[in-house]
């Protein structure tokens, strides 16, 4: 069964919004009232106590820092476009990668965030001017029914794809829901069947981001812990990633908590664990060479 996480014995984690302020003048405005520590993994995040609130902070009323796991941070690192690149978020509201994205490209290049639910991509938009990323464009749209040799898309070189899933690695108030039915065994078939259609959907839009004809790299992450959604998406997968010449490469090589063993280079994916490390978190990063010949299908 699954153990709530404690909400208060976790650190706090802001990552700077580059595009307002760097780092550093944010380590030290924080450090006046706050003991506060750089991560070493993510750059541009900072490690406050437990139980600190930042939610009335002028920073993040402001959109300077935001407030952001650190696992969720991983994601757009692990992407890592370069300045000036075309990138498409293709699940993109509330936005928190959206942004980290914009900041990691120095609000150089373009990003197309991509957003079925009419009311998320409000959240979505207000996430945007908040952070003042102004090379995003906000698209309501299904990412399933983008067509990758439009125009609009055809010179896209990342996706960021961090699709729908169980949500069963974060935070407590989004376990509860599920606590009762994994607890007490009562609706497994429930849980099982949602957990089958929520793969279908994953591996059903990671297969669409493989038929973008520019793009060199693709993240796929879940907050999830169950295999199906994480592994099992890449492992089933991997014959047509090889087919359009993807490859998987290795997120974030420091981070020593990998996939789970069941296929050949699980090395490479990466894992949080919901309890060591407060949130269960999946990676997968495809790359595949700017020249590659792309094989018909
Ligand atoms: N990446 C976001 C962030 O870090 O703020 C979180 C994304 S959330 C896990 C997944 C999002 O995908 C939801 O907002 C959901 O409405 C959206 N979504 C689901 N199906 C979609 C589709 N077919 N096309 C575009 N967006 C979709």
């Amino acid at each position: 069964p699954l153990c709530k996480t404690s909400d208060v014995s976790k650190p706090r984690y802001v990552r700077v919004n580059t595009l307002k302020m760097d780092t550093e003048s944010a380590f030290l405005e924080l450090s006046k009232h706050y003991v506060v520590h750089k991560d070493e993994m993510v750059p541009d995040l900072l490690k406050l106590p437990p139980g600190t609130d930042l939610h009335q902070h002028p920073l993040i009323l402001c959109g300077t820092i935001f407030m952001q796991g650190r696992a969720s941070s991983m994601v757009a690192v692990g992407l890592w476009p370069k300045p000036g690149w075309w990138v498409l978020d293709a699940c993109s509201a509330p936005g928190n990668k959206t942004v980290h994205l914009a900041a990691l490209m120095k609000g150089k290049g373009k990003i197309i965030a991509c957003e079925l639910d009419e009311q998320r991509v409000k959240r979505l938009e207000a996430t945007v001017r908040l952070a003042g990323a102004t090379n995003v464009k906000v698209k309501h749209e299904d990412f399933l029914k983008l067509n990758p040799e439009d125009p609009c898309y055809s010179k896209i070189q990342a996706i960021l794809l961090d699709p729908s899933c169980s949500g069963s690695g974060t935070a407590i108030d989004r376990l509860d829901h599920l606590l009762p039915s994994y607890t007490a065994g009562l609706d497994d078939n429930t849980n099982s069947d949602r957990l089958r259609k929520l793969a279908a959907f994953q591996k059903k839009a990671l297969e669409h981001a493989f038929s973008f004809p520019a793009v060199e790299r693709i993240v796929y992450s879940t907050c999830s812990i169950h295999q199906i959604e994480n592994e099992d998406v890449i492992k089933s997968l991997l014959p047509l990633a090889a087919s359009y010449g993807f490859q998987l490469a290795t997120v974030i090589p420091q981070w020593p908590r990998r996939g789970l063993p069941v296929l050949d280079g699980s090395q490479h994916l990466l894992r949080t664990d919901l309890i060591e490390d407060g949130e269960g978190f999946f990676i997968a990063l495809f790359t595949r060479k700017a020249d590659h010949n792309r094989v018909e299908t």
